[in-house]
């Protein structure tokens, strides 16, 4: 029997499963130099691009098959290990391995272009500027320029971060004969500041991570301040010692151009960086620098996980319980997960950073899989900060604050220093109610209570965008009797403005921060004076407000007592993430928690214990109720304008599962289709069903036998529908 003819196994970006089978642009013949190069595709009346990952046997008769229109590479631009990790990838999530590529690879690549030139270029002086530089005028821009030059050649990436205005400054000098750009391999470039002398705790972790050069998973657990950024300055040293690439995931854009200037005025090549405030450009220029080996550090959120690294050396997940590596929309996959497992594929190392570690890390640490380095010293002279319980039950609050709080701040103000109120909802109030007759108002499209917003003139949603004035009376009953109910960052804003009028009140929230480095700018106002900050967790995150004395947390309550079995983690993160920001220079901290549940064992184990108690107990409970990390979950979501709709999909797989696992004997319970936490969002019905099991490979196998069944249901064409494997919200 003549041998089958391979053809083609092509990635396509869309919703379904599967590879697509099309023949190799004739007279060519499929063979492996194929794989990882782009296609054009016809793909029904369009033209796709996608990405040829296998060859084989085609699925559907021979005749039936399309050809492809173009071949665009003609040679591979990954690596094996990137294919290979971005097929794990999409075989844990279940999700087509089309849409992971897409999720990985820059927008030119994705239109079927070519990656940018990323040949770094530099300045060097001309003989003639060798010899006729001091003829510059001295203290003129030119003379300064040409005197850093005389050290030797510039890089350009160095001088666009370095010496703002430096390209007019070249090309002047260029235009009289004095300086020449030319292509070049970077040298290193002094770095701007000297390092720290690490201090015992600091070096051990040091010494573990770079020991050996394989594949190990180091939990740096050290409380804010403690010097975890400087154990990974001096790690990525060391990796670039070795001429390997170093990798460094931050979990939002906000926290980049603190870290980012820290790595550059120390490391001594160009730091690349990949988050969504860039341009197309840039992104593909930094995913070509790592991708073609000569880029050395990345500096990168959630999706930098998935460039090419074909020299790396060194991977490193800053602030790893932060939920914003997890993508929650599309293609759901977690970022430190993927890391974790890229480090192995790649056999090197990875560090994972936290005060705070998640409890699955925490775990892991425990069983021995990963190193745990603890840094239990602060950094420096700081000392811990101390943090007090304020009890406000029968207390008369003002603006939400009760005496205890207002008096703390007074007392830093006093001193000279800073003071933050914390608050984690942005807007005026949480609700509007009607005195008279109960009226809430809530958003037509979601079922939310609409936020009070701008001094009291506007409403907002915050699930859906919707917005509306607000209504001069109720429109219910009439009367004029409309309050705001509660506290946001707005209103809290207004009462320390009235109680503090002597000094700047600055409010940090999702509002006052957007924009190109919008929380630097907004911090950038209240620089060392004394002030007050109000803001929601934006401010919880590694930045260095040195002059910060005095930490208020409003309203904790409501994460006390939530439904979300992660809600007590993610509090508890909160709250010394939050106190963390107190103290960091030779001025203690002080830390005040107000609540209305001075006796709940959250409170009493962070007080007495700090973190690690809190996560011993959690991690007991955790295990109880079979929950993760002791227990596996799957969520399957959908959503549609229709109710009926999502509910017949979510009980047609329902059974799906069902028989599966009936027939296969697979110890996996679900839940059956539940109404979401918010029933109703942006006018779209969602319900939900949680599988779980005390068995990864149990719940896997069961996915992966029923998902083709899945997405073959007539239902399923309905609705939008997700799934999420290992889930942190239940919205
Ligand atoms: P973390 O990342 O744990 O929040 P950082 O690395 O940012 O901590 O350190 C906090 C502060 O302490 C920084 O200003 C840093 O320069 C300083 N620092 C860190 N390690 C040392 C050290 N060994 N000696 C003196 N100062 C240090
Ligand atoms: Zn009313
Ligand atoms: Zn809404």
């Amino acid at each position: 029997m003549p041998a089958l003819r391979p053809c083609l196994k092509v990635a396509l970006p869309l919703p379904l499963p599967g590879l697509f089978d099309y023949w190799p642009d004739s007279p060519e013949t499929a063979g492996i130099d194929w794989i990882g190069c782009r296609v054009k595709v016809p793909f029904g009346s369009r033209e796709l691009v996608g990405w040829v990952t296998a060859l084989g046997p085609a699925q559907s008769p021979e005749a039936s098959v399309k050809t492809v229109a173009q071949r665009i590479d003609s040679t591979y631009l990954g690596t094996d290990e990137w294919l290979q990790t971005l097929r794990w990838t999409a075989q844990y999530y279940h999700a087509p391995l089309g849409e992971v590529l897409h999720a990985a690879t820059p927008s030119v690549l994705r239109d079927g272009l070519g990656l940018p030139e990323t040949c770094e270029y530099q300045w060097q002086l001309t003989a003639l500027g060798q010899s006729q530089w001091r003829s510059l005028r001295k203290g003129s821009t030119l003379r300064a320029m040409a005197e850093l030059l005389v050290k030797g050649p510039c890089m350009e990436a160095w001088l666009k971060t370095h010496r703002p205005g430096w390209r007019a400054v070249l090309r002047k000098l260029e235009s009289r004969n004095l300086v020449e750009r030319i292509a070049g391999v970077p040298q290193p470039v002094k770095p701007d500041c000297a390092a720290p002398t690490l201090n015992a705790e600091q070096q051990s972790a040091l010494a573990a991570i770079t020991e050996r050069q394989t594949f190990a998973v180091h939990l740096l657990e050290g409380v804010t301040g403690s010097g975890k950024t400087e154990v990974y300055i001096h790690a990525i040293e060391a990796c670039l010692a070795q001429h390997k690439q170093a990798l460094v995931l931050v979990p939002e854009i906000g926290l980049t151009p603190q870290l980012l200037s820290r790595l550059q005025s120390r490391l001594p090549v160009p730091i690349h960086v990949l988050h969504s405030n860039l341009n197309d450009t840039e992104r593909a220029h930094a995913w070509a620098a790592m991708a073609s080996g000569r880029g050395r550090v990345l500096l990168g959120t959630r999706s930098a996980v998935f460039t090419p690294l074909p020299e790396a050396g060194l991977l490193i997940v800053d602030e790893e319980h932060d939920g914003s590596y997890k993508q929650q929309d599309g293609f759901h996959y977690h970022a430190r997960d993927v890391a974790v497992v890229r480090a192995k594929a790649l056999n090197v190392p990875i560090v994972l950073g936290s005060a705070t570690p998640s409890l699955e890390t925490l775990h892991n640490a425990l069983a021995g899989r990963y190193y745990r380095h603890r840094i239990v010293q602060r950094a420096g002279t700081a000392q811990p900060p101390s943090i007090q319980i304020g009890d406000v039950r029968k207390i008369r609050l003002q603006h939400g604050m009760g005496q205890t709080l207002l008096e703390g701040i007074a007392s830093c103000l006093a001193r000279g220093g800073q003071a933050l109120v914390f608050k984690n909802r942005r807007g005026y109030a949480p609700a509007l109610l009607c005195h008279d007759c109960g009226y809430t108002a809530l958003c037509p499209r979601c079922d939310s209570a609409l936020t009070v917003h701008s001094g009291q003139r506007r409403l907002h949603c915050h699930h859906c965008g919707h917005q509306k004035p607000k209504p001069p009376a109720c429109p219910d009953c009439g009367s004029l009797a409309l309050q705001a109910q509660g506290f946001g960052t707005e209103r809290l804003e207004e009462g320390l403005s009235a109680a503090f009028p002597d000094v700047p009140c600055l409010r940090v929230d999702g509002e006052t921060t957007r924009g190109k480095n919008g929380l630097a700018k907004q911090l950038a106002k209240l620089g060392k004076h004394p002030g007050i900050l109000v803001g929601t967790q934006i401010l919880a995150k590694g930045h260095d407000l040195p002059n910060l004395q005095f930490v208020g947390v409003v309203g904790v309550d409501e994460g006390l007592y939530s439904s979300d079995f992660r809600a007590h983690e993610k509090l508890a993160q909160l709250l010394i993430q939050v106190s963390g920001r107190a103290g960091r220079s030779e001025q203690p901290g002080h830390v005040l928690i107000q609540t209305h549940h001075p006796d709940h064992p959250l409170l009493a184990q962070l007080l007495s214990g700090g973190y690690p108690e809190f996560a011993t107990q959690a991690l007991l409970e955790r295990e109880q109720a079979e929950l993760p990390p002791y227990g596996h979950l799957a969520l399957i979501k959908a959503e549609s304008v229709h109710s009926d709709v999502v509910r017949a999909f979510l009980e047609d797989t329902c059974k799906v599962l069902n028989d599966i696992r009936r027939d296969k004997a697979m110890t996996v319970h679900n839940s059956g289709a539940l109404p979401a936490g918010m029933p109703r969002r942006a006018g779209r019905y969602r319900w939900q069903l949680v599988l779980s099991s005390a068995s990864r490979a149990d719940l896997q196998r069961l996915l992966s036998a029923a998902l083709p069944a899945v997405y073959a249901l007539k239902s399923a064409r309905k609705v939008r529908w997700h799934l999420d494997i290992d889930p942190i919200d239940f919205l």
